[in-house]
């Protein structure tokens, strides 16, 4: 690595030396003549032990990472996780501790709540800036609402959205509102951040994903190699690699040795042989530390602001070598009773208009409503609609199709309000007349063995049910989920009009007086 005199004085600070940096002499003439040892200006560290061969001074820095995978927009104080105003707070102490702190995010980040989803994920992009966040993967969920408002917050965000494998359907290259990696230059250490969208395009509305794909597989772990030896050959000498996918399930929160063969369905781990050094995940919501067989850190935590992830590095300045001296999940608890930052109060203060429908009081519940009560009344919801729209010109045998209920996934008895339902049910999914065929009408809505299904029928649903002739053409409401999975091979009719969503059906349903 190059020594560059400037960092002298940073080095000396670093390594607990309280010595005053004498001020640059004038002229070389005026200097006086000094006994004491001074610092030499090319540090070497032959035998890589961290101090300078020959002033001795340490040459090592610390860096913490720290990251934030999953937030799903969960900005505000509720009953099962702190807002982000505590969260602000820590990692501002964390920064006065050690100012080598790097704020990450592995993705995910907006969609899940009124005050995030109502300003389109303005609101968290802002929050992020404020926090001192230094880059963000993209998730699955930056896509729920199309391309438009990712390239909106990427002019809002004060650090680069990275993913190394999304592409244009157009041209084949990347995506102009995000960059694969960046390089944070800090006290004469290179750190490299690679960013990848795991392999969840399936987990997207097609409508939303149309122009765009993603590079999954070895094409992945191509570009991935040849963006870390090309940060190599610039110098960098730490790489962190954030990926938007991981483990399938939760380990302990000490770290726990993992096989290549675990980690294969997401992570090949050829990529451990020098290529990325610690890797952040996300989209599972697990919560692990793993090691895996090449000594590679491998962090998630559960999302949703229910803690993050910590990982401190010693780097040598001079001779690039470093040694993870720490890894651990941070729970809520560490963060939960800090002092609030006022960031949160003034964003919501600043987005109030587009947030004011957020605050409407619907109406009463009368008891606690779970998720699949949630998902039922969903696609009852459909039915009832799809019936009202179309029922007079066409015979509709069902509504329903795949229906998700996110966190906090139940609906408490009392007053709720809209926002309640923003969180519960945060997808924009339009509702449309679809026709299917007989035989995936029975395998994949009246029988289907997919406990993600939910249907609603009526007396005609019913006949149809018991006699499906696998041959003829029946027609179905169903939301863009559903009609646009592939495998459901439906096609679409008549699309409902824009704006209207499953929580929209719910809230006119409570306001009704449904749930008294
Ligand atoms: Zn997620
Ligand atoms: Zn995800």
């Amino acid at each position: 690595m190059k020594k560059l005199c400037i960092f002298l004085a940073l080095i000396l600070l670093l390594s607990g030396c309280q010595q005053e940096i004498p001020a640059a002499p004038t002229t070389q003439a005026t200097v006086p003549v000094s006994t004491e040892p001074t610092a030499c200006i090319d540090h070497a560290d032959s035998d890589d032990n961290g101090s300078c061969d020959t002033c001795q001074i340490s040459l090592l820095v610390t860096f913490d990472f720290y990251c934030v995978n999953d937030l799903h927009g969960k900005v505000a104080d509720a009953d099962t996780h702190p807002g982000v105003d505590e969260l602000t707070t820590f990692l501002e102490k964390a920064r006065q501790r050690n100012e080598n702190t790097v704020v990450l995010s592995a993705g995910d980040m907006w969609q899940g709540s009124a005050e995030s989803n109502m300003t389109r994920g303005a609101l968290t992009t802002e929050w992020m800036n404020e926090a001192g966040f230094a880059a963000m993967t993209l998730g699955n969920h930056e896509y729920d609402w199309g391309e438009a408002p990712i390239a909106a917050n990427a002019e809002i965000a004060e650090f680069p959205f990275l993913a190394i494998n999304i592409y244009d359907r157009q041209t084949n290259a990347q995506v102009e509102y995000c960059q694969s990696s960046v390089v944070l230059d800090q006290n004469g250490v290179q750190i490299g951040i690679i960013g990848a969208m795991g392999d969840c395009y399936n987990s997207i509305a097609v409508a939303q994903v149309k122009d765009v794909y993603f590079l999954t597989g070895d094409d992945l772990t191509a570009l991935v190699k040849a963006e870390a030896d090309a940060l190599r050959a610039q110098g960098v000498d730490f790489i962190v690699y954030v990926i938007h996918d991981g483990h399938g399930d939760s380990g302990s929160a000490s770290a726990a040795p993992v096989s290549d063969g675990q980690l294969r369905s997401y992570y090949d781990p050829s990529l451990s042989d020098g290529y990325v050094d610690l890797v952040f995940e996300g989209h599972t919501h697990q919560r692990y530390i793993l090691e895996d067989a090449q000594g590679v850190y491998h962090l998630q935590n559960r999302g949703d602001n229910r803690g993050i992830s910590q990982a401190t590095v010693r780097i040598n300045t001079v001779t690039g070598t470093w040694v993870c001296t720490d890894t651990k999940l941070l729970a809520t608890g560490v963060y939960a009773n800090m002092e609030d930052d006022p960031i949160v109060e003034t964003l919501m203060e600043k987005y109030a208009d587009q947030l004011s429908p957020a605050n409407e009081l619907l109406g009463y519940n009368s008891r606690l409503r779970y998720r699949n009560d949630l998902r039922q009344l969903t696609a009852d919801m459909y039915y009832r609609l799809g019936m009202e729209v179309w029922g007079e010109e066409y015979d509709i045998v069902l509504g329903g199709g795949f229906m998700s209920v996110r966190s906090p996934n139940q609906l408490p008895a009392g007053d709720v309000t809209y926002a309640m339902l923003q969180s519960l049910l945060p997808f924009d999914n339009r509702l449309a007349l679809c026709t299917v065929s007989g035989k995936t009408l029975a395998e994949k809505f009246f029988f289907t063995s997919n406990d993600n299904y939910f249907i609603s029928f009526g007396e005609y649903g019913r006949k149809v049910r018991k006699d499906i002739d696998p041959d003829a053409t029946y027609y179905i409401i169903l939301d863009s989920y559903s009609y646009g999975y592939a495998p459901n091979n439906v096609t679409v009719v008549e699309e409902y009009e824009d704006g209207i969503y499953a929580r929209d059906l719910i809230a006119q349903y409570i306001r009704d007086g449904g749930m008294e």
